[in-house]
C-alpha cells in the first residue's frame, strides 16, 4: 500500500482529488473525509502554502472539521475542502478559477465548494460558470450573499446561550468581552455586543480594521499580545486557529471562551482539559461558527433568508446541549461536540442499511438537480 493509502486509512479519509492544469497552472487539493450525511461541503482555500505536504495537511485537517461542523448544525452535508496552491494576490485568475470549477464538476456532487481564505462571493461567480457544485454566490445570484455576516450573528446568539449557561443569566448588558481579530466576523460581533450594552475591548495587528472600528464604536483597543491578559467575562477569538495553547491558557482570566476563529485549541483534548481546570467554559468553536455554513448550505435548497436565519436557533440549541452533556458524561466540551456529531453520523450509517430503491433518486443524476433536493 503507499503512503498515500496508508494516510487515507489512518485518518479515514474517503477519497483526495489532486488537479492540475498546464493551462491556468491550476494545482489543487480536494480533501473529502466522510459523505454518510451527504454530499461532502466545504470552502476552498487559496494559499502560497510552502510545500505540497503541508497543503495535503491543511486541507486534509479542514476536510475533517467540516465533517463534524456539518453534521453538529444538523445539516444533511459530509465533510471536505479543497486548496487551491497560489499566491491569491497573483494566480487567481478566471482561467484559474474555471479551471477548479470544471475539478469540483468532475466529482459529480461528491464534494460542493464556497468560500475560505482568500476566495470570496465573486470567485464563486466564476467557479459557477463550471459547476453548479458551489455554494456563497452573492444575493443576485440567488446566493446567500454575507457568509461571514451569518457567522457573527449565530455566533452572537450562540454566546448569549452559553452565557445563560455558564453565567446562570441573560442578558449580556454590563458584561465585558475581548475579541481578537476585528475582521469580517469579529467587527460585526462587536457592533451586536456593543449594542447590547456590553463593554467590548478589541485587538487585531491590522491598524486599519482596529481604526474604523474603534471611530464606528468608540471600543478600547489593546495590543495584540495584551488581549490574553485582560480581566473580562468573554474572550473571544475571531482571527486564528491555535492561540489557546501552553503559553496563552494560563494567562486568561475570562470565565467563557466563545469565538469563531477555527481550530482555537492546539491540542484539542489536552488544551479544552487544560482550559476547564483553571474554570473557564469553553464554546466550541465549531458549534459557534455555524452560521455561515448554515448560511450557505441553504442555497442547495433555493436560498430563503427566513429560513436560514430561523435554522440558526440551532447553534443556541447546540451550545447547552454541549455544555449539559459534558456536564454529564464528565468530558470536556470538545469531547461532547464531537460526541453529538458522529451519533448524527452514525445515524446515517445505519439508515443506510435500509434497502433503498435507487431508481426512485435517478433525476438527481443530472447535475443541474443539484440544487433542491438537500434536506438541511
Ligand atoms: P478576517 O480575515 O476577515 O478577520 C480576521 C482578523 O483577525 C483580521 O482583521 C486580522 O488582521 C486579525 N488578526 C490576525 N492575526 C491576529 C492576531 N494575532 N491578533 C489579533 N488579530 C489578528 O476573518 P473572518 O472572516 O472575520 O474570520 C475570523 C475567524 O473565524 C477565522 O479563523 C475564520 O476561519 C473563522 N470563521 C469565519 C467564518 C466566516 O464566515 N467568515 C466562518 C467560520 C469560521
Amino acid at each position: 500500500m503507499s503512503q498515500l493509502f496508508n494516510l487515507l486509512k489512518q485518518r479515514e479519509f474517503e477519497q483526495i482529488v489532486y488537479g492540475y492544469d498546464k493551462y491556468s497552472g491550476l494545482k489543487s487539493i480536494i480533501a473529502i473525509h466522510n459523505t454518510a450525511l451527504g454530499p461532502a461541503l466545504g470552502g476552498a482555500r487559496m494559499m502560497p502554502y510552502a510545500t505540497e505536504d503541508e497543503a495535503l495537511e491543511d486541507c486534509m485537517r479542514l476536510a475533517k472539521g467540516m465533517t463534524y461542523k456539518n453534521a453538529a448544525a444538523g445539516l444533511d452535508l459530509g465533510g471536505g475542502k479543497a486548496i487551491i496552491i497560489g499566491d491569491p494576490k497573483t494566480d487567481k485568475t478566471e482561467d484559474l478559477l474555471r479551471a477548479f470549477g470544471r475539478l469540483v464538476n468532475g466529482l459529480a456532487g461528491r464534494y460542493i465548494t464556497a468560500i475560505d481564505v482568500a476566495t470570496d462571493e465573486n470567485d464563486i461567480v466564476i467557479v459557477h460558470r463550471e459547476t453548479d457544485y458551489c455554494v456563497a454566490l452573492p444575493e443576485s445570484y440567488g446566493g446567500s450573499g454575507n457568509v461571514s455576516a451569518a457567522t457573527a450573528f449565530g455566533l452572537y446568539h450562540g454566546m448569549k446561550s452559553a452565557v445563560e449557561e455558564i453565567f446562570g443569566e441573560l442578558p449580556l448588558r454590563g458584561r465585558s468581552v475581548a475579541i481578537q481579530g476585528v475582521g469580517h466576523v469579529g467587527s460585526v460581533l462587536a457592533r451586536y455586543l456593543v449594542a447590547d450594552g456590553v463593554n467590548v475591548i478589541v485587538a487585531d495587528v491590522d491598524e486599519e480594521s482596529l481604526k474604523k472600528i474603534i471611530q464606528e464604536l468608540k471600543v478600547e483597543a489593546v495590543a495584540p499580545e495584551k488581549i490574553y491578559d485582560l480581566d473580562v467575562d468573554i474572550f473571544s477569538p475571531c482571527a486564528l486557529g491555535g492561540i489557546l495553547n501552553d503559553d496563552t491558557i494560563p494567562r486568561l482570566k475570562c470565565k467563557l471562551i466563545a469565538g469563531s476563529a477555527n481550530n482555537q485549541l492546539l491540542d484539542e483534548e489536552r488544551h479544552c482539559k487544560m482550559i476547564e481546570e483553571r474554570g473557564i467554559a469553553y464554546g466550541v468553536d465549531y458549534i459557534l461558527s455555524a452560521g455561515g455554513i448554515i448560511d450557505c448550505s441553504n442555497e442547495l435548497m433555493g436560498y430563503n433568508r427566513d429560513r436560514t436565519y430561523a435554522q440558526m436557533a440551532r447553534i443556541a440549541e447546540n451550545v447547552k446541549k454541549v455544555f449539559k452533556l459534558a456536564k454529564e458524561k464528565q468530558i470536556t466540551t470538545v469531547a461532547a461536540a464531537n460526541f453529538i456529531a458522529e451519533h448524527r453520523i452514525q445515524m446515517a450509517i445505519n439508515r443506510k442499511a435500509w434497502y433503498e430503491d435507487k431508481t426512485a433518486v435517478r433525476g438527481h443524476e443530472d447535475k443541474t438537480a443539484v440544487r433542491g433536493h438537500f434536506s438541511i
